[in-house]
């Protein structure tokens, strides 16, 4: 999806309290309803009955217990459900309920750590249940009566698949301006003009998510205060501000940071480098929105609980009650981190860490422990079976999104420089091959249509050789910028050599194809790129072949690697074909 670029005619100044701000907040406040809150609610609810009969059963247990009956094995379970408890009752808005479930806890547990052995009775255990232990369960059954559970509220959209962020240039008169809008049409994002300030509010109900400023540094404070009015009315929101502007002293640039914008950049800086910049900001602000977590806990209600407030927070989750078939889920899910549970009945958290690691392909798999344990070395213990973290419960549900959102962001950018060659932040070699793989095996199982192209520029050599190979590698990025926008999110992108590209577009059948990189030769032989005083045009020629339409998927790429040859003898700037027809028949 390309990215839209609205263009503000006049620059956004002192007059920012006006009627126009007033549109921007009616607009703005409206809260969408969600369900997400009532399905939250219903699960406190559910929880507050649940943990009722839970503690009735428990003092039920103990009253019936007689000195014979004292034992530890009693004490062992009284201390595993009161663990649990301390650890979801906070989720679920019961702050003081967790509190005193924790010091109940605490007392159980240092009556298990006397030395004793298993079947042992002890007619002090018998005292302990009926005098100190029972009041307390009492105690704890009102105060889950008293508490209306109320869960965190949670009015985030959960329409996160705005892919593309919007680009919002408050203009600035000039023609540095003129020219960077119009080298941004080349990179394939694509212009709407808003002629006054009121326009830009009447349309401020129809952007997305995600939104990029670009702005004379002048205008830096006025867009902050845009930012803050927006974020206030949705804080999800997520809205970067790029300046241009020349600002040499370290005091003015210093002054500048501190306001909170993201990038700064000087009216002399070219427009691939701009297009750039903004490519990656807006991969990042995507990559920091979304984010697969996969959640292994025997609470059912606390892991609903999780899997709605992280869906509702643009995440992809997966949950898991019990561990069983943690390695099938991993692999078909394959999530950016797993959150696993210490405690899960008869399995252990840490013993799964160590078996998960077992696999080289999750050794790189952050792991997360979510749990009501405190004890400081009991932590480090679980930790040295190959988790990385810790995390505490009972954690609030904006502390859970922010910390699931940093460690997903994290994870992804490690992966990525990982599979991503550094020039161009495609797929490298190998990886973009896998994906071939992938694809072919999927349009295999779903009966589905898969194009591949194989892509390369036109007398490349020249280009290294008239104007240097620091300008040639310009054009590399250029390109892959242009690919990476004109190219829907699905489609994978590979630098399959130095000036070579492979491409594998799922869903997509060869006239598809054959228009979408039609469009893309044409853009790219439109943009123009600077060496010196020195301008010049680069062209590219690409084949097209269907992945589905080959025995494997290396011959669809040889096929797609033919009609690049043809296309180079028939004078290059141009798209081939690979004839369905004429691979069906070499076949036969
Ligand atoms: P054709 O149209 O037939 O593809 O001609 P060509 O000159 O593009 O093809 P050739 O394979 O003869 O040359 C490719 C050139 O690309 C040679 C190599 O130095 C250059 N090249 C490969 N990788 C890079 C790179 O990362 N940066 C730069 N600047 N040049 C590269
Ligand atoms: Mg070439
Ligand atoms: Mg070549």
């Amino acid at each position: 999806m390309p990215v839209r670029l609205l263009t503000l005619n006049n620059p956004v100044n002192s007059s920012i309290k006006s009627p126009w701000l007033n549109t921007v907040t009616k607009i703005m406040a409206e809260n969408p309803s969600d369900s997400v809150e009532d399905k939250l609610r219903l699960l406190s609810q559910r929880f507050s009955h649940r943990t009722a009969r839970e503690l009735d059963d428990l003092r039920h247990k103990i009253g019936q217990s007689d000195e014979q009956h004292g034992d530890w094995e009693l004490l062992e379970y009284l201390h595993q459900v009161l663990h649990r408890l301390t650890g979801s009752a906070g989720t679920f808005g019961l702050q003081q309920f967790s509190h005193q479930s924790r010091t109940l806890e605490q007392l159980v547990k240092g009556l298990l750590q006397q030395p004793h052995n298993k079947g042992d009775k002890w007619p002090a255990i018998y005292s302990e249940l009926q005098h100190r232990i029972l009041p307390e369960l009492k105690d704890l059954d009102r105060l889950l009566g008293d508490s209306a559970p109320k869960s965190a509220a949670i009015s985030e959209r959960q329409n996160h698949d705005n892919e593309d962020a919007l680009l919002v240039l408050v203009e600035h008169q000039g023609a540095f301006y003129t020219s960077l809008q119009e080298e941004l049409k080349h990179y394939g994002f694509a212009l709407m003009s808003v002629a006054s300030c009121a326009e830009f509010s009447q349309k401020l109900s129809r952007i997305p998510t995600s939104v990029i400023m670009i702005a004379h540094v002048s205008q830096a404070q006025a867009c902050i205060e845009i930012r803050r009015l927006l974020q206030q009315q949705t804080p999800q929101r997520s809205i970067s501000i790029v300046c241009f502007g020349s600002c040499p002293e370290f005091d003015s640039r210093y002054k500048i940071a501190a306001l909170g914008i993201d990038g700064l950049f000087s009216e002399a800086t070219n427009a691939t480098e701009v297009a750039e910049y903004l490519q990656r900001l807006q991969t990042e602000r995507l990559e920091a929105s979304g984010g697969k977590v996969l959640i292994v806990d025997d609470d059912v209600d606390l892991l609903e609980h999780y899997r709605l407030t992280l869906t509702a927070a643009g995440m992809t989750v997966k949950t898991l009650g019990t561990p069983e078939a943690i390695f099938s889920v991993l692999s078909e899910f394959k999530p950016d981190i797993l959150l696993l549970d210490v405690h899960m009945g008869a399995y252990s958290g840490p013993t799964l860490a160590r078996m998960i690691r077992f696999q080289p392909q999750w050794l790189s798999l952050p792991i997360i422990y979510l749990s009501a344990e405190q004890d400081k070395s009991e932590q480090l213990k679980a930790l040295a079976d190959g988790a990385d973290e810790f995390i505490s419960k009972p954690i609030s549900d904006s502390e859970l999104k922010e910390t699931v959102r940093t460690r997903c962001f994290r994870a992804r950018q490690l992966a990525n420089l990982l599979a991503r060659d550094s020039l161009t932040g495609l797929l490298k070699h190998s990886l973009i091959k896998q994906e071939m793989a992938n694809e072919y095996a999927r349009c295999r199982r779903v009966g589905e249509q898969a194009a591949v192209v194989m892509l390369d520029l036109d007398h490349f050599k020249r280009v290294n050789d008239d104007y240097g190979h620091g300008t040639g590698d310009t054009v590399i990025k250029a390109l892959a910028n242009l690919l990476t926008h004109r190219l829907r999110k699905t489609d994978k992108i590979g630098r399959y050599g130095g000036e070579e590209f492979a491409i594998v577009m799922p869903q997509c059948d060869l006239t598809q194809a054959e228009q979408i990189l039609e469009q893309i030769r044409l853009h790219f032989s439109g943009l123009v790129f600077q060496s010196g005083r020195n301008e010049f045009h680069v062209t590219l020629s690409a084949g097209i072949a269907l992945l589905n339409d080959y025995e494997d998927p290396e011959s669809a790429l040889e096929a797609a690697d033919q009609a690049l040859y043809q296309r180079k003898q028939l004078g290059r700037n141009g798209v081939s074909l690979a004839l369905a027809g004429a691979a069906k028949g070499e076949q036969q």
